[in-house]
């Protein structure tokens, strides 16, 4: 695989503008069509964010005799890489449909030349079909497809696609998820351009006629490392099978981890690399906090604490499962919170109602899982609260990056039990970033903390590239020492909670069923 490394950093290209401008001439010089430069000053872009400086172009470069380029993107959400891949397939797609148009005009004309020649009347227009009509149905050929890993960030790039088009006349977007009804989304799918979907029920409806999948020239994966965690990577090799004709295959993964590399290797053609390093990788413009914890109870406190917090617009409280996901939710209810439940149990429709309504600013406080919070973009979310740490250090990542949206600050918390420390170690060695930890007046732990970052004894040491953390102090204000100190008395003062039982609720290790293990995406290298 031969492959090239973009590598852009802000000193490079302008981090997005968020101000409000009719004429994003940025966007216009990397030679976008023109309804789609009418949208993206619509949605008050004025600059492209490095991802899309890097990548547009690059996608954009097929139509020669060379074709299109595949992409392997690493971006992180928030890094606007979602219209780093819908402009540059929605303006090919704009160009076909033209050419397409103009192609069908010069036939009507020449048919009308001719029956005017032969002295006979005009030919008539073929009606329209309604293709909500059953005897009218013919089954969705997409031109381009994205495949994301949930529901959620299905919708939402769905959505952002929406705003895309909205000044291209007949270009239609699907989208395609589970626990949404199956004639709804049959009778959406129908003329449609361009399909946002989840694998599995987009393989539904192709197994089941309702889609062909053959005459898709662009393929998306989203958040291919998440693909592979949520074990789709077989359903992965048959998406690439059944699109084995397209033109272009881009995929935008958080790393390019070996697993990311094998996927790639078998459903790209000679990819080229676009390794984006922008704040929201670093998180720069995301404040991030830890605060130990004694017990479940105590870590209620600190968030309820923090929850009366003023500075709070909206906030995502994180939790490791669906039972505590629920509990929490509902004992912020009884609290006078205005707080919702979001994660995979829950039936699609109920989650799409609760996001409206976080979106709409009804619901002030979300109580979600990892799964269920993917892709989620509210600009209004100024706090992340890590309640119950993530399974994966990447997805850490992931939860933060749902506040400090499109150029905002914004401030993860999180939260962790002694217990918790090999977790917080790998967190900051993913993100090759220290975590400052602090303490609340009177909401100190109780217990000894022992700094594990010093621990040579540990077989997995300190996070990697060896990095200290000079800010890091115990409780008492003094740096760590390195070893287990005396147990500090309960200051004073210490707020009750929100009335949370005592105890632990829910925090078994419950992973996603994952399949990844199974076998990799493809079976066999592709004949592309
Ligand atoms: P994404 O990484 O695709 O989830 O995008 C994160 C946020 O950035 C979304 O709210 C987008 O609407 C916004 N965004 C994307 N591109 C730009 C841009 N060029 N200028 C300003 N905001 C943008």
């Amino acid at each position: 695989m031969t492959e090239s490394i973009s590598t852009l950093n802000d000193a490079q290209v302008a981090t997005p503008a968020t101000s409000t401008s009719a004429a994003p001439e940025a966007f216009a010089a990397l030679g976008l069509a023109e309804p789609l430069l009418r949208a993206v000053a619509d949605l008050g872009f004025t600059q492209p964010t490095l991802v899309q400086q890097a990548a547009i172009p690059k996608a954009m470069q097929g139509g020669h005799a060379e074709g299109y380029t595949d992409l392997m993107v690493s971006s992180q959400t928030g890094s606007g890489k979602t219209a780093a891949f819908l402009l540059p397939v929605l303006h090919t797609l704009i160009e076909q449909q033209a050419q397409a148009e103009a192609q069908e005009r010069a036939e009507w004309d020449r048919l009308v030349a001719q029956a005017e020649a032969e002295g006979k009347p005009a030919p008539k227009r073929p009606k329209r079909k309604n293709p909500l009509l059953a005897r009218h149905f013919k089954p969705a050929v997409p031109g381009a497809l994205v495949l994301c890993p949930t529901r959620e960030l299905a919708q939402q790039v769905a959505h952002d696609a929406i705003d895309l088009v909205k000044h291209c006349r007949g270009l239609r977007v699907a989208t395609v998820v589970g626990g949404m009804p199956y004639q709804m989304q049959i009778a959406k799918l129908q003329n449609a351009d361009l399909v946002v979907a989840t694998p599995g029920r987009l393989l539904d409806l192709q197994r089941s006629g309702q889609l062909q999948l053959d005459k898709v020239q662009f393929l998306v994966v989203d958040e291919a490392d998440r693909m592979l965690d949520l074990g789709f990577a077989d359903d992965l090799a048959e998406i690439n099978q059944l699109t084995i004709n397209r033109h272009q295959t881009m995929m935008f993964s958080a790393t390019f981890a070996p697993r990311i590399q094998t996927l790639a290797a078998r459903v790209m053609r000679q990819p080229q690399k676009v390794q984006i390093d922008t704040p929201q990788d670093r998180h720069t413009n995301i404040e991030q906090r830890l605060y130990w914890c004694d017990s479940p109870e105590h870590k209620r406190q600190l968030l309820d604490h923090w929850l009366r917090d003023a500075s709070i617009d909206q906030a995502i409280v994180f939790a490791s499962t669906q039972i505590e996901c629920d509990a929490l939710a509902e004992e912020l209810q009884q609290a006078g919170f205005a707080a919702v439940a979001l994660h995979g149990a829950l039936s699609q429709g109920l989650r799409n109602r609760r996001l409206m309504a976080l979106r709409n600013g009804q619901v002030q406080i979300l109580v979600a899982t990892d799964v269920a919070a993917r892709g989620i973009d509210v600009p209004a979310i100024t706090h992340v609260f890590n309640f119950g740490l993530p399974m994966k250090a990447e997805d850490y990542t992931h939860r933060i990056g749902r506040t400090g949206r499109a150029g905002r600050k914004g401030l993860a918390v999180t939260m962790a039990e002694f217990r918790d420390r090999r977790k917080i170690g790998e967190i900051e060695a993913y993100s090759q970033q220290p975590i400052q930890t602090q303490t609340i007046p009177g909401l100190e732990p109780k217990k000894p903390v022992y700094d594990f970052r010093n621990d040579r004894g540990d077989r997995r040491g300190p996070p990697r590239g060896g990095r200290r953390h000079g800010g890091d102090r115990g409780h008492d204000g003094k740096p760590f020492g390195g070893g287990y100190r005396g147990a500090r008395p309960a200051g004073e003062g210490a707020r009750v909670g929100f009335g949370a039982p005592e105890g632990r609720q829910g925090f078994g290790d419950k992973r996603p069923r994952s399949h990844a293990s199974k076998s990799p995406a493809g079976r066999g290298r592709p004949s592309r």
